[in-house]
């Protein structure tokens, strides 16, 4: 689909995979105006084909869309896009339970224009592709460095956005924590570096005296969709339940007093992940006995059993495309 300034977004097509063709003067080339998603689609027990929370997924689009001065898309197409995609064509389908269709929605600029402005022209593409089961062989528990010279995101700027910026910002202290052994890296805030902001790819929560704890949406980080889906589900257990500020010390200070409990990330991609082991100047703590907590265990199951049709869909969070 393209948006020109003046005519809006128009030409939805569906075309046959491959290149594109844009001009080396192409805007997103040199200034990144890019915005992307990331979903899934599943297979459940009873062979069907569903989405999840595709809608969320939209709206945060936008969202990211209005954060980069990019032209809203009309979700209802985008919407009926997505749904077309992968029922043309049943090699999307999911081989089996537990694999996954990665759903790839993005915009970029593609004015031929050398200078910085907001562009005129745009295009979106959806791209799809197959992936395998994330815990093929049972969970494990990752290494996490708490970042503490580079900073991700500020306040005010593009970390709410899922723009390529973001990502592009965390390559270097990634690949420095990977060469040191760490799975991934765990932002603090960039102004006093104290408070927890999110992981590489992931939300963070934190169980501590069985409350659970997510530092707030303060608009660098990412609101992630299966963030919200363990904040729904762990309140609908009667789960204590807070998002608010947390500091790198009160975790610490709370493994020390022996009440940190669990740690665990979400995301599309893993749905939930057992953080075993925290590094933070040097000092190292195992969480949990480096194993998989309960809650941890049981929110993965909830979520990834209504994704595949295991669990009742109490919440409306799975959307029917087709039956296979
Ligand atoms: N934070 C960042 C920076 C991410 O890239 C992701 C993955 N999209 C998340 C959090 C988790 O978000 P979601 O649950 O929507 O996948």
């Amino acid at each position: 689909m393209d948006y020109v300034t003046g005519k809006g977004w128009h030409n939805p097509r569906i075309v046959p995979y491959g290149n594109i063709d844009i001009s080396p003067a192409a805007m997103v080339l040199h200034y990144g105006q890019a915005i992307f998603e990331g979903m899934k689609a599943f297979r459940t027990e009873d062979n069907r084909v569903v989405m999840y929370r595709p809608l969320d997924h939209l709206k945060r689009f936008n969202n990211s869309a209005d954060i980069l001065s990019i032209p809203l898309m009309d979700l209802d197409l985008v919407h009926e896009g997505l749904r077309k995609l992968i029922e043309i064509d049943k090699r999307w389908v999911p081989q089996s339970l537990g694999t996954s269709l990665y759903i790839r929605p993005f915009v970029i600029s593609v004015d031929p224009y050398v200078g910085v402005k907001v562009a005129d022209q745009y295009t979106m593409y959806i791209i799809l592709s197959p992936v395998g089961a994330y815990y093929a062989s049972g969970f494990k528990p990752v290494k996490i460095k708490v970042e503490e010279h580079y900073v991700r995101a500020v306040k005010g700027g593009l970390g709410e956005a899922k723009t390529p910026a973001n990502y592009a910002a965390s390559l270097k202290a990634s690949e420095e924590a990977k060469k040191e052994g760490f799975t991934q890296v765990l932002w603090l805030d960039a102004i006093e570096q104290k408070y927890i902001e999110e992981v590489g790819t992931m939300n963070i929560f934190f169980k501590i005296d069985d409350e659970i704890i997510t530092p707030a949406l303060n608009g660098s980080i990412l609101n992630g969709i299966t963030r919200r889906s363990v904040i729904e589900v762990a309140k609908d257990w009667g789960m204590k339940v807070t998002e608010r500020r947390i500091s790198i010390d009160e975790v610490f200070e709370a493994h020390e007093r022996g009440h940190l409990q669990e740690v665990f990330g979400s995301g599309t991609a893993a749905v939930i992940s057992p953080v075993g082991e925290l590094s933070w100047k040097g000092k190292r703590i195992i969480v949990n006995n480096n194993q998989t907590g309960e809650t941890s265990q049981k929110l993965f199951d909830c979520i990834t059993g209504i994704q595949q049709g295991r669990v009742a869909d109490k919440f409306g969070w799975v959307e029917e495309v087709t039956k296979l």
